[in-house]
């Protein structure tokens, strides 16, 4: 075949060397923009600064950040291992003013609360009571929580300093515990802060305490006879348990002497009342200051019942996080060498962790509900960590973590299926970054897909009191329309009246009880214990007895059908993950050995090479 047109050879590319190229560019636009001369580095002169052990008596550690009990309580529990410690005040308004005034810029609410509660304490020592600024530098360190993570909660600390620099106290010592760093964290051989079991034993004891007598309080409060009488019964228990944490003499004999004093508290439990869980971000649900606008105390006092979370949940969260995370990043084995990898942990290593967190898992609650039965707090359930993921897997993805994760959403699901309260307030901060996601997005979808779900998102930004409290009023008539309606049905299906139920607890002390906690059924107090007391006014002792017989026996014949199925499930899935198991096994066991040769090998060469100091090492 003949072509008219002339084929011209190949032309060849010119070969660029492209990082060069870049390097080129880079320079010359540094050049252009001045960045090219030497220039110092900004160091936080700030971070990281402690003091030491002979400067510990002289001075006064500053804690705060949850609730008044457990700030109070481990007051007590850090003064008796021996530090001077002294808690600061629910953060309010003028707090906020503080922390806005020398805060940065479009920071969340909680981190202008509680940064603005340190500065204001500060200025008040100093324009109040006369101390310079470097007396109280010299004389005060703030102590808190840090953890790292996407929302501002990993940036608290140096708003902190930030802010403390700008307000004239430059220096001032803000010292942090990391809530993943385990129970030993380096504070330097000389320092006078020393982050020992000790020192954590005595937070957790305030923590739980404190988790104790809130939720007390909080069962209490709403069908209390004489306003007030609650609030004198926790005042005396905290102190009783702040003298027995400051002297280190036995907590659970100190919560144990509590119990009469709530006992004597007058409740009249037969008041249907509409609960309402406090879901949301955690400082803002935690605190009983202007921060949420003392919104425990607002809905007590429109007639609610208040469902807290308690701090302890909180441990559980971050024990799940790092159990799930280890579990994840299992197989990574040598390779990872993150921050928290599992490199440096040996052949065994992961295992051993998530071993070690599923015990610390147990231990939190054996340990709250021993400290829980004593002091009279019966019947709570604290939540378990995987069946919330698992059930808000779908909505929000387990990994993404900042302020709640995916528990605001687990929760919400949860009071919906499990009736847990009638209705659900998820408080979400001004600025809050995961929070908005959460309840302004995802739980919108979770509300669509359970009508009938009372949910009030509501937002603090520290000056919308009379909107927030009219939102939150009008759910809540319609909490309190369930909540009667609920009870109502409950009588009809019993066949009782109001009336009946209160002379059988008035002829009845063990029910009648405040402390007493009846059986859930139903999201309401007073529906709960009108189901439990039904069968004792209706029927017989016999006729009680054969129905309990008969409801064991049906659970068991349930129980028997079900358990071949689970059986075989069980077996089936070992069996699909028996090869993945055995060659994991095998890779450590082959791991294992090398690591052993290694290590004789090195030993026989440092015995080779010099034999005298190897034998007196052996
Ligand atoms: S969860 Fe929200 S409110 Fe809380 S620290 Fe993070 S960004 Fe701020």
């Amino acid at each position: 075949m003949t072509t008219n047109y002339e084929v011209r050879p190949k032309a060849k590319l010119p070969v660029i060397d492209v990082e060069a190229e870049l390097r080129r560019f880079e320079e010359e636009e540094r050049k252009r923009l001045g960045l090219d001369q030497q220039t110092d580095q900004w160091l936080e002169e700030m971070a990281g600064l402690t003091f030491t052990k002979s400067e510990r008596s002289k001075i006064t550690m500053l804690i705060g950040g949850l609730t008044l009990a457990h700030d109070f309580l481990i007051e007590g529990g850090l003064k008796g291992v021996g530090y001077n410690v002294q808690m600061l005040d629910a953060p309010n308004n003028a707090a906020l003013q503080f922390g806005k005034e020398f805060g940065n810029r479009g920071q969340c609410n909680p981190t202008y609360f509680t940064v603005g509660n340190l500065i204001q304490y500060l200025t008040i020592l100093r324009d109040k009571f006369g101390m310079t600024s470097e007396e109280i530098v010299k004389k005060y360190v703030f102590l808190t929580a840090g953890a790292c993570g996407p929302c501002r909660f990993g940036m608290y600390v140096t708003e902190y300093r930030k802010a403390l620099r700008d307000a004239g106290f430059d220096g001032f010592r803000v010292m942090l515990f990391q809530q993943t760093g385990g129970l030993k964290q380096a504070t330097g051989e000389a320092s006078g802060l020393e982050m020992n079991p000790t020192f954590f034993w005595a937070i957790i004891k305030g923590i739980v305490v404190g988790d104790v007598l809130n939720a007390i309080g909080y069962r209490l409060r709403p069908y209390e006879l004489t306003a007030g009488d609650t609030d004198r019964a926790i005042e005396q228990a905290k102190k009783i348990c702040y003298e027995a944490m400051e002297k280190r003499t036995n907590i659970l004999a100190a919560l144990w002497s509590c119990k009469p004093l709530f006992e004597a508290v007058k409740v009249d439990k037969t008041l249907p009342k509409p609960k309402v869980s406090i879901i949301g971000e955690f400082w803002a649900m935690t605190t009983e200051g202007d921060g949420n606008y003392q919104l425990q105390r607002f809905l007590e006092s429109e007639g609610a019942e208040a469902d807290i979370q308690l701090v302890t949940a909180w441990i559980l969260y971050t024990i799940w996080e790092a159990r799930r995370d280890t579990i994840e990043r299992k197989d990574l084995k040598a390779q990872d060498t993150a921050k928290f990898g599992l490199g440096g942990l040996g052949t065994f290593g992961a295992m051993k962790k998530i071993l070690a967190v599923t015990a610390a898992d147990k231990l939190v609650r054996v340990l709250f509900h021993t400290f829980a039965y004593t002091g009279g707090l019966y019947g709570y359930h604290l939540p378990d960590m995987d069946v919330i993921a698992q059930i808000s897997h779908e909505y929000y993805n387990n990994d993404l973590r900042g302020g709640e994760g995916h528990m605001e959403v687990g929760k919400l699901i949860m009071n919906v299926t499990h009736a847990k309260a009638h209705m659900t307030l998820s408080v979400k901060p001004f600025g809050c970054m995961p929070s908005a996601g959460v309840s302004d997005g995802v739980q919108s979808a979770i509300t669509e897909k359970y009508p009938g779900t009372i949910f009030c998102p509501v937002e603090t930004s520290g000056d919308g009191r009379v909107n927030f409290y009219s939102r939150v009023q009008m759910y809540l008539f319609k909490a309190k329309q369930a909540a009667l309606a609920e009870y109502e049905r409950v009588l009809e299906e019993k066949g009782l009246t109001r009336e009946q139920i209160q002379a059988f607890l008035d002829a009845t002390p063990r029910f009648a009880s405040p402390l007493h906690k009846a059986p859930h059924r139903h999201a309401g107090s007073a529906a709960d214990l009108a189901a439990e007391v039904a069968s004792h006014i209706t029927q017989t002792r016999w006729e009680r007895l054969r129905d309990r017989l008969s409801v064991t026996a049906r659970k068991s014949q349930e129980l028997a059908q079900k358990s071949p199925h689970m059986v075989i499930k069980m077996v089936k899935a070992a069996a699909e993950n028996a090869p993945a198991v055995t060659e994991r096994v095998k890779q450590d066991i082959l791991a294992f050995t090398e690591e052993k040769k290694a290590a004789r090998r090195a030993r026989a060469q440092k015995k080779d090479s010099n034999p005298v100091v190897a034998d007196a090492a052996e």
